[in-house]
Protein backbone atom coordinates (compact mmCIF):
# COMPACT_ATOMS: atom_id res chain seq x y z
CA UNK A 1 0.00 0.00 0.00
CA UNK A 2 1.64 3.44 -0.80
CA UNK A 3 1.57 6.24 1.70
CA UNK A 4 -2.03 7.67 3.13
CA UNK A 5 -3.34 9.91 3.98
CA UNK A 6 -5.07 8.83 7.63
CA UNK A 7 -7.14 10.96 10.26
CA UNK A 8 -7.39 8.74 13.26
CA UNK A 9 -10.16 10.50 15.53
CA UNK A 10 -9.03 10.30 19.33
CA UNK A 11 -6.31 9.70 22.01
CA UNK A 12 -7.23 6.45 23.85
CA UNK A 13 -5.25 3.28 23.51
CA UNK A 14 -6.65 2.57 20.07
CA UNK A 15 -6.08 6.04 18.73
CA UNK A 16 -2.54 6.38 20.05
CA UNK A 17 -1.53 3.10 19.45
CA UNK A 18 -2.59 3.05 15.88
CA UNK A 19 -1.37 6.42 15.17
CA UNK A 20 1.86 5.28 15.91
CA UNK A 21 1.94 2.15 14.27
CA UNK A 22 0.51 3.62 11.07
CA UNK A 23 2.85 6.32 11.29
CA UNK A 24 5.87 4.30 11.43
CA UNK A 25 4.81 2.52 8.45
CA UNK A 26 5.18 5.74 6.45
CA UNK A 27 1.80 7.22 6.60
CA UNK A 28 0.82 10.65 7.21
CA UNK A 29 -1.52 10.51 9.89
CA UNK A 30 -2.89 12.96 12.00
CA UNK A 31 -4.81 12.72 15.81
CA UNK A 32 -7.86 14.71 16.57
CA UNK A 33 -8.70 14.69 20.12
CA UNK A 34 -11.95 16.72 21.92
CA UNK A 35 -9.51 17.73 24.89
CA UNK A 36 -7.39 20.74 24.73
CA UNK A 37 -4.55 18.54 26.26
CA UNK A 38 -5.11 14.82 25.67
CA UNK A 39 -5.65 12.82 29.02
CA UNK A 40 -7.22 9.83 30.19
CA UNK A 41 -10.57 9.58 32.28
CA UNK A 42 -10.85 7.43 35.24
CA UNK A 43 -8.19 5.45 37.38
CA UNK A 44 -6.53 2.38 36.68
CA UNK A 45 -6.97 -0.85 34.21
CA UNK A 46 -5.33 -4.09 33.51
CA UNK A 47 -3.08 -4.61 30.52
CA UNK A 48 -3.71 -8.49 30.02
CA UNK A 49 -0.76 -11.06 28.00
CA UNK A 50 -2.45 -9.89 24.70
CA UNK A 51 -2.37 -6.14 24.91
CA UNK A 52 0.63 -6.39 26.22
CA UNK A 53 2.33 -8.55 23.21
CA UNK A 54 0.92 -5.34 21.10
CA UNK A 55 2.78 -2.92 23.71
CA UNK A 56 6.20 -4.94 22.89
CA UNK A 57 5.48 -5.06 19.35
CA UNK A 58 5.46 -0.96 19.53
CA UNK A 59 8.61 -1.08 21.76
CA UNK A 60 6.49 -0.16 24.56
CA UNK A 61 6.63 -3.04 27.37
CA UNK A 62 9.49 -2.14 29.23
CA UNK A 63 7.95 1.47 30.01
CA UNK A 64 4.56 -0.70 30.93
CA UNK A 65 6.34 -2.69 33.56
CA UNK A 66 8.30 0.36 34.51
CA UNK A 67 5.50 2.06 35.45
CA UNK A 68 2.42 -0.15 36.44
CA UNK A 69 2.69 -3.29 39.11
CA UNK A 70 3.08 -6.99 38.14
CA UNK A 71 -0.11 -8.82 38.90
CA UNK A 72 0.03 -12.24 39.03
CA UNK A 73 -2.98 -13.57 40.51
CA UNK A 74 -6.77 -12.46 40.58
CA UNK A 75 -8.49 -13.62 43.65
CA UNK A 76 -12.80 -12.79 45.18
CA UNK A 77 -13.99 -14.16 47.94
CA UNK A 78 -17.40 -14.28 49.24
CA UNK A 79 -17.16 -11.85 52.27
CA UNK A 80 -14.34 -11.16 54.16
CA UNK A 81 -13.70 -14.80 54.95
CA UNK A 82 -16.27 -16.29 52.92
CA UNK A 83 -15.76 -19.42 50.11
CA UNK A 84 -13.40 -18.32 47.07
CA UNK A 85 -15.15 -17.33 44.21
CA UNK A 86 -12.15 -16.09 42.14
CA UNK A 87 -8.49 -17.46 42.31
CA UNK A 88 -6.82 -16.79 38.86
CA UNK A 89 -3.40 -17.31 38.27
CA UNK A 90 -1.89 -16.73 35.56
CA UNK A 91 0.98 -18.67 36.20
CA UNK A 92 -1.04 -21.45 34.78
CA UNK A 93 0.00 -20.05 31.01
CA UNK A 94 3.62 -20.47 31.51
CA UNK A 95 6.35 -18.46 29.89
CA UNK A 96 6.16 -14.56 28.75
CA UNK A 97 2.16 -14.85 29.19
CA UNK A 98 2.04 -15.90 33.00
CA UNK A 99 1.39 -12.35 34.26
CA UNK A 100 -0.90 -8.92 34.07
CA UNK A 101 0.45 -5.60 34.63
CA UNK A 102 -2.23 -3.10 36.14
CA UNK A 103 -1.89 0.54 35.72
CA UNK A 104 -2.63 4.30 36.38
CA UNK A 105 -4.86 5.31 33.13
CA UNK A 106 -2.56 8.00 33.09
CA UNK A 107 0.59 6.51 33.09
CA UNK A 108 -0.58 3.91 30.05
CA UNK A 109 -1.81 7.61 28.17
CA UNK A 110 1.61 8.88 28.94
CA UNK A 111 3.42 6.27 27.52
CA UNK A 112 1.85 5.85 24.29
CA UNK A 113 1.48 9.85 23.99
CA UNK A 114 5.22 10.38 24.38
CA UNK A 115 5.63 7.81 21.74
CA UNK A 116 3.55 9.65 19.48
CA UNK A 117 4.88 12.66 20.45
CA UNK A 118 8.81 11.78 19.78
CA UNK A 119 7.47 10.46 16.48
CA UNK A 120 6.40 13.92 15.34
CA UNK A 121 2.51 12.89 14.84
CA UNK A 122 0.35 16.17 14.70
CA UNK A 123 -2.05 15.93 17.43
CA UNK A 124 -4.74 18.37 17.04
CA UNK A 125 -6.25 19.08 20.77
CA UNK A 126 -9.79 20.96 21.31
CA UNK A 127 -11.11 19.04 18.10
CA UNK A 128 -14.27 17.61 19.07
CA UNK A 129 -15.62 15.60 16.40
CA UNK A 130 -19.36 15.75 14.90
CA UNK A 131 -19.50 13.90 11.79
CA UNK A 132 -17.97 12.85 8.67
CA UNK A 133 -18.63 12.80 5.08
CA UNK A 134 -17.55 10.89 2.03
CA UNK A 135 -16.70 12.71 -1.30
CA UNK A 136 -15.09 11.33 -4.17
CA UNK A 137 -14.17 8.25 -2.68
CA UNK A 138 -12.15 9.76 0.31
CA UNK A 139 -13.51 11.24 3.84
CA UNK A 140 -13.64 14.63 5.80
CA UNK A 141 -14.22 15.02 9.39
CA UNK A 142 -16.96 17.78 10.68
CA UNK A 143 -16.16 19.30 13.84
CA UNK A 144 -18.94 20.96 16.75
CA UNK A 145 -17.86 24.94 15.28
CA UNK A 146 -18.51 23.21 11.41
CA UNK A 147 -15.36 23.71 10.56
CA UNK A 148 -13.84 20.93 8.53
CA UNK A 149 -10.40 18.90 7.95
CA UNK A 150 -9.79 16.38 4.70
CA UNK A 151 -10.34 14.62 3.05
CA UNK A 152 -8.32 11.54 3.98
CA UNK A 153 -7.58 8.13 2.31
CA UNK A 154 -8.57 6.75 5.71
CA UNK A 155 -10.38 8.07 8.88
CA UNK A 156 -9.84 5.52 12.00
CA UNK A 157 -12.65 5.85 14.64
CA UNK A 158 -10.99 5.69 18.17
CA UNK A 159 -13.46 7.67 19.86
CA UNK A 160 -14.75 5.66 22.06
CA UNK A 161 -18.39 4.23 23.48
CA UNK A 162 -20.01 7.29 22.06
CA UNK A 163 -18.46 7.68 19.08
CA UNK A 164 -20.56 10.31 17.31
CA UNK A 165 -19.00 8.17 13.89
CA UNK A 166 -21.34 5.61 14.03
CA UNK A 167 -25.28 4.83 15.08
CA UNK A 168 -25.86 4.59 18.59
CA UNK A 169 -26.52 0.70 19.25
CA UNK A 170 -26.23 -1.80 22.59
CA UNK A 171 -27.74 -0.83 25.58
CA UNK A 172 -26.59 0.68 29.20
CA UNK A 173 -25.95 -2.01 32.17
CA UNK A 174 -28.02 -1.27 35.41
CA UNK A 175 -24.50 -1.47 37.44
CA UNK A 176 -21.71 0.86 36.86
CA UNK A 177 -18.65 1.93 39.41
CA UNK A 178 -17.20 4.38 41.78
CA UNK A 179 -13.65 4.58 41.17
CA UNK A 180 -10.74 5.70 43.15
CA UNK A 181 -6.70 6.12 42.56
CA UNK A 182 -5.65 6.25 45.80
CA UNK A 183 -2.25 5.99 47.83
CA UNK A 184 -0.82 1.94 48.31
CA UNK A 185 -1.39 1.10 51.79
CA UNK A 186 2.00 -0.50 52.56
CA UNK A 187 0.88 -2.50 55.88
CA UNK A 188 -2.75 -2.78 55.23
CA UNK A 189 -1.55 -6.53 54.27
CA UNK A 190 -3.19 -6.32 50.87
CA UNK A 191 -1.46 -8.80 47.85
CA UNK A 192 0.73 -6.33 45.88
CA UNK A 193 0.86 -8.72 42.97
CA UNK A 194 -3.15 -9.61 43.25
CA UNK A 195 -6.51 -7.55 42.01
CA UNK A 196 -8.45 -8.48 45.07
CA UNK A 197 -12.31 -8.40 45.54
CA UNK A 198 -14.82 -9.37 48.02
CA UNK A 199 -18.16 -9.62 46.79
CA UNK A 200 -21.78 -9.83 48.76
CA UNK A 201 -23.75 -11.97 46.41
CA UNK A 202 -23.56 -9.78 43.08
CA UNK A 203 -25.11 -6.86 44.60
CA UNK A 204 -22.24 -5.68 46.60
CA UNK A 205 -18.21 -5.86 45.37
CA UNK A 206 -15.53 -3.91 46.42
CA UNK A 207 -11.77 -4.60 44.88
CA UNK A 208 -8.46 -3.09 44.59
CA UNK A 209 -5.91 -3.24 41.69
CA UNK A 210 -2.47 -2.45 41.94
CA UNK A 211 -1.64 0.42 39.42
CA UNK A 212 1.91 1.49 39.96
CA UNK A 213 3.09 5.08 40.14
CA UNK A 214 1.22 8.42 38.77
CA UNK A 215 3.53 9.87 35.99
CA UNK A 216 5.03 12.63 38.09
CA UNK A 217 4.22 11.26 41.34
CA UNK A 218 6.50 8.54 43.26
CA UNK A 219 4.46 6.72 45.74
CA UNK A 220 2.71 3.25 44.41
CA UNK A 221 -1.05 3.48 44.44
CA UNK A 222 -3.80 1.41 44.12
CA UNK A 223 -7.18 1.74 41.48
CA UNK A 224 -10.17 1.34 44.81
CA UNK A 225 -13.82 0.18 43.03
CA UNK A 226 -17.34 0.13 44.64
CA UNK A 227 -19.84 -1.66 42.48
CA UNK A 228 -22.99 0.65 42.47
CA UNK A 229 -26.35 0.17 40.72
CA UNK A 230 -26.90 3.54 38.50
CA UNK A 231 -30.18 4.42 40.02
CA UNK A 232 -28.65 4.20 43.12
CA UNK A 233 -25.91 6.86 42.87
CA UNK A 234 -27.90 10.25 43.85
CA UNK A 235 -29.41 8.20 46.84
CA UNK A 236 -25.23 6.98 47.95
CA UNK A 237 -24.19 10.81 47.37
CA UNK A 238 -27.46 12.25 49.18
CA UNK A 239 -26.46 10.19 52.16
CA UNK A 240 -22.92 11.11 52.84
CA UNK A 241 -19.78 8.57 53.30
CA UNK A 242 -20.45 7.58 56.74
CA UNK A 243 -23.10 4.86 56.12
CA UNK A 244 -21.13 3.87 53.04
CA UNK A 245 -18.03 3.63 54.54
CA UNK A 246 -19.69 1.13 57.48
CA UNK A 247 -21.01 -0.76 54.84
CA UNK A 248 -17.87 -1.39 53.04
CA UNK A 249 -15.70 -1.80 56.22
CA UNK A 250 -18.31 -4.48 57.44
CA UNK A 251 -17.84 -6.01 54.03
CA UNK A 252 -13.65 -5.83 53.90
CA UNK A 253 -12.47 -4.31 57.12
CA UNK A 254 -8.81 -4.31 55.79
CA UNK A 255 -9.99 -1.20 53.64
CA UNK A 256 -10.16 0.49 56.52
CA UNK A 257 -6.49 2.97 55.21
CA UNK A 258 -7.84 3.33 51.82
CA UNK A 259 -11.24 4.71 53.31
CA UNK A 260 -9.34 7.01 55.39
CA UNK A 261 -8.39 8.92 52.10
CA UNK A 262 -11.55 9.02 50.94
CA UNK A 263 -12.68 12.46 52.10
CA UNK A 264 -15.37 14.03 50.09
CA UNK A 265 -17.51 12.30 47.62
CA UNK A 266 -16.22 13.93 44.56
CA UNK A 267 -12.85 11.64 45.00
CA UNK A 268 -15.26 8.77 43.91
CA UNK A 269 -15.82 8.64 39.54
CA UNK A 270 -18.53 6.86 38.84
CA UNK A 271 -18.19 4.95 35.48
CA UNK A 272 -20.91 3.86 33.93
CA UNK A 273 -20.85 0.54 31.42
CA UNK A 274 -22.60 -0.52 28.11
CA UNK A 275 -22.72 -3.65 26.44
CA UNK A 276 -22.39 -2.59 22.69
CA UNK A 277 -21.30 -3.97 19.15
CA UNK A 278 -21.60 -2.56 15.95
CA UNK A 279 -22.81 -4.99 13.66
CA UNK A 280 -20.73 -3.49 11.10
CA UNK A 281 -17.22 -1.67 12.27
CA UNK A 282 -16.15 -0.67 8.43
CA UNK A 283 -17.78 1.87 5.82
CA UNK A 284 -16.33 3.19 3.01
CA UNK A 285 -13.19 4.99 3.77
CA UNK A 286 -13.80 4.56 7.90
CA UNK A 287 -12.76 2.06 10.37
CA UNK A 288 -14.46 1.77 13.92
CA UNK A 289 -11.66 0.36 16.65
CA UNK A 290 -11.64 -0.15 19.87
CA UNK A 291 -14.67 1.07 22.09
CA UNK A 292 -15.64 2.60 18.78
CA UNK A 293 -16.53 -0.95 17.77
CA UNK A 294 -17.23 -2.99 20.97
CA UNK A 295 -17.53 -2.20 24.49
CA UNK A 296 -18.43 -4.09 27.48
CA UNK A 297 -18.55 -4.10 31.25
CA UNK A 298 -14.91 -4.24 32.65
CA UNK A 299 -15.64 -7.37 34.56
CA UNK A 300 -12.71 -9.30 32.27
CA UNK A 301 -10.44 -6.36 31.97
CA UNK A 302 -9.94 -6.52 28.24
CA UNK A 303 -11.37 -3.33 26.92
CA UNK A 304 -7.99 -1.41 26.38
CA UNK A 305 -6.59 -4.73 25.27
CA UNK A 306 -8.69 -5.23 22.74
CA UNK A 307 -8.39 -1.78 21.63
CA UNK A 308 -4.54 -2.29 21.32
CA UNK A 309 -5.00 -5.67 19.30
CA UNK A 310 -7.80 -3.80 17.13
CA UNK A 311 -4.92 -1.00 15.74
CA UNK A 312 -2.56 -3.61 15.64
CA UNK A 313 -4.40 -5.31 13.21
CA UNK A 314 -5.49 -2.68 11.42
CA UNK A 315 -1.50 -1.50 10.09
CA UNK A 316 -0.84 -5.43 9.25
CA UNK A 317 -4.10 -5.48 7.20
CA UNK A 318 -2.69 -2.31 5.38
CA UNK A 319 0.75 -3.59 5.20
CA UNK A 320 -0.45 -6.38 3.65
CA UNK A 321 -3.52 -5.49 1.28
CA UNK A 322 -3.86 -3.28 -1.64
CA UNK A 323 -6.96 -1.50 -1.72
CA UNK A 324 -7.82 0.78 1.49
CA UNK A 325 -11.26 -0.69 1.78
CA UNK A 326 -10.40 -4.28 1.48
CA UNK A 327 -7.41 -4.02 4.34
CA UNK A 328 -10.25 -2.13 6.49
CA UNK A 329 -12.15 -5.30 5.83
CA UNK A 330 -9.22 -7.49 6.18
CA UNK A 331 -8.64 -6.13 9.66
CA UNK A 332 -12.08 -6.74 10.82
CA UNK A 333 -11.41 -10.34 9.44
CA UNK A 334 -8.83 -10.81 11.42
CA UNK A 335 -10.40 -9.17 14.85
CA UNK A 336 -14.01 -10.42 14.28
CA UNK A 337 -13.79 -13.87 16.22
CA UNK A 338 -12.05 -12.55 19.43
CA UNK A 339 -14.37 -9.36 19.46
CA UNK A 340 -17.59 -11.72 19.36
CA UNK A 341 -16.25 -14.25 21.42
CA UNK A 342 -15.13 -11.61 24.62
CA UNK A 343 -18.07 -9.78 23.55
CA UNK A 344 -20.51 -12.96 24.45
CA UNK A 345 -18.19 -14.14 27.65
CA UNK A 346 -18.67 -10.40 29.24
CA UNK A 347 -22.03 -10.05 28.94
CA UNK A 348 -22.24 -14.27 30.00
CA UNK A 349 -19.90 -13.15 33.34
CA UNK A 350 -21.36 -9.89 34.20
CA UNK A 351 -24.56 -10.65 36.37
CA UNK A 352 -22.24 -13.30 38.27
CA UNK A 353 -20.95 -10.72 39.47
CA UNK A 354 -23.02 -7.50 38.74
CA UNK A 355 -26.58 -8.16 38.81
CA UNK A 356 -29.74 -7.91 41.47
CA UNK A 357 -29.97 -12.02 41.58
CA UNK A 358 -29.90 -14.49 43.67
CA UNK A 359 -29.30 -17.65 42.22
CA UNK A 360 -26.31 -16.83 40.24
CA UNK A 361 -24.04 -15.30 42.95
CA UNK A 362 -25.26 -18.67 44.76
CA UNK A 363 -23.79 -21.19 42.41
CA UNK A 364 -20.80 -18.93 41.34
CA UNK A 365 -20.36 -19.45 45.60
CA UNK A 366 -20.83 -22.87 46.44
CA UNK A 367 -20.39 -24.99 42.85
CA UNK A 368 -18.74 -22.65 40.48
CA UNK A 369 -15.75 -21.37 43.19
CA UNK A 370 -14.69 -24.69 43.80
CA UNK A 371 -14.47 -26.48 40.71
CA UNK A 372 -12.45 -23.16 39.41
CA UNK A 373 -10.09 -24.22 41.37
CA UNK A 374 -9.39 -27.86 39.63
CA UNK A 375 -7.47 -28.44 36.46
CA UNK A 376 -8.32 -27.74 33.46
CA UNK A 377 -10.50 -24.90 34.78
CA UNK A 378 -7.32 -23.25 36.21
CA UNK A 379 -5.91 -22.85 32.74
CA UNK A 380 -9.11 -21.80 30.81
CA UNK A 381 -9.79 -19.23 33.68
CA UNK A 382 -6.30 -18.23 33.09
CA UNK A 383 -6.29 -17.74 29.46
CA UNK A 384 -9.58 -16.07 29.65
CA UNK A 385 -8.68 -13.30 31.73
CA UNK A 386 -5.07 -12.89 29.64
CA UNK A 387 -7.25 -12.37 26.91
CA UNK A 388 -6.27 -15.24 25.00
CA UNK A 389 -9.40 -17.28 24.17
CA UNK A 390 -9.91 -17.33 20.42
CA UNK A 391 -6.31 -16.97 20.05
CA UNK A 392 -6.09 -13.39 19.00
CA UNK A 393 -2.21 -13.24 18.55
CA UNK A 394 -1.79 -15.97 16.09
CA UNK A 395 -3.49 -14.45 12.89
CA UNK A 396 -1.52 -10.99 13.70
CA UNK A 397 2.08 -12.86 14.09
CA UNK A 398 2.48 -11.39 17.67
C1 LIG B 1 -14.15 1.95 35.11
C2 LIG B 1 -13.54 1.24 33.96
C3 LIG B 1 -12.58 0.24 34.20
C4 LIG B 1 -11.99 -0.41 33.13
N1 LIG B 1 -11.04 -1.37 33.37
C5 LIG B 1 -10.42 -1.96 32.34
C6 LIG B 1 -9.36 -2.92 32.53
O1 LIG B 1 -9.01 -3.31 33.64
N2 LIG B 1 -8.73 -3.41 31.43
C7 LIG B 1 -9.07 -3.01 30.18
O2 LIG B 1 -8.45 -3.47 29.21
N3 LIG B 1 -10.07 -2.14 29.96
C8 LIG B 1 -10.75 -1.61 30.99
N4 LIG B 1 -11.75 -0.71 30.76
C9 LIG B 1 -12.14 -0.41 29.38
C10 LIG B 1 -11.17 0.54 28.71
O3 LIG B 1 -10.99 1.71 29.47
C11 LIG B 1 -11.65 0.88 27.34
O4 LIG B 1 -12.03 -0.29 26.66
C12 LIG B 1 -10.56 1.58 26.54
O5 LIG B 1 -10.21 2.81 27.14
C13 LIG B 1 -11.02 1.83 25.11
O6 LIG B 1 -10.04 2.56 24.44
P1 LIG B 1 -10.43 3.43 23.18
O7 LIG B 1 -9.16 4.05 22.73
O8 LIG B 1 -11.19 2.59 22.22
O9 LIG B 1 -11.47 4.53 23.70
P2 LIG B 1 -11.33 5.62 24.85
O10 LIG B 1 -10.33 5.22 25.86
O11 LIG B 1 -12.72 5.89 25.29
O12 LIG B 1 -10.74 6.91 24.09
C14 LIG B 1 -11.54 7.73 23.29
C15 LIG B 1 -10.83 9.05 23.05
O13 LIG B 1 -11.59 9.84 22.14
C16 LIG B 1 -11.81 11.13 22.66
N5 LIG B 1 -13.10 11.60 22.16
C17 LIG B 1 -14.32 11.10 22.48
N6 LIG B 1 -15.28 11.74 21.79
C18 LIG B 1 -14.66 12.67 21.02
C19 LIG B 1 -15.13 13.61 20.07
N7 LIG B 1 -16.42 13.77 19.76
N8 LIG B 1 -14.20 14.39 19.42
C20 LIG B 1 -12.87 14.25 19.70
N9 LIG B 1 -12.38 13.37 20.61
C21 LIG B 1 -13.26 12.59 21.25
C22 LIG B 1 -11.78 10.94 24.17
O14 LIG B 1 -11.50 12.16 24.84
C23 LIG B 1 -10.68 9.91 24.32
O15 LIG B 1 -9.40 10.50 24.35
C24 LIG B 1 -12.39 -0.08 31.81
C25 LIG B 1 -13.35 0.90 31.58
C26 LIG B 1 -13.93 1.55 32.65
C27 LIG B 1 -14.98 2.61 32.37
Amino acid sequence: MGRLDIAVAGCGPAGLSAALLLHRDGHRVTLFERFDAPRPVGSGLMIQPAGRAVLRALGLEEALLAAGSRIDRLFGRAGEDGPVVLDVRYAALGGRAGFGVGIHRASLFAILHDAVHAAGVPVETGRPIAASRIEGGRRWLRFEDDSEAGPFDLVVDTLGARTPLAPPTGRALAYGALWASLDWPEEAGFDAAALEQRYRRASMMVGVLPIGTQPGRSGAQAAFFWSLRADRLDNWRANGLGPWKAEVLRLWPLLAPLLDQIEAPEQLTFARYAHRTLPEPVEPAMIHLGDAWHSASPQLGQGANMALIDAYALALALRTTQDVDAAIGRAIALRRRHVRLYQWLTALFTPVYQSDGRALPFVRDRLVGPLSRLWPATRIQAAMVAGLIGDPLGPLGL
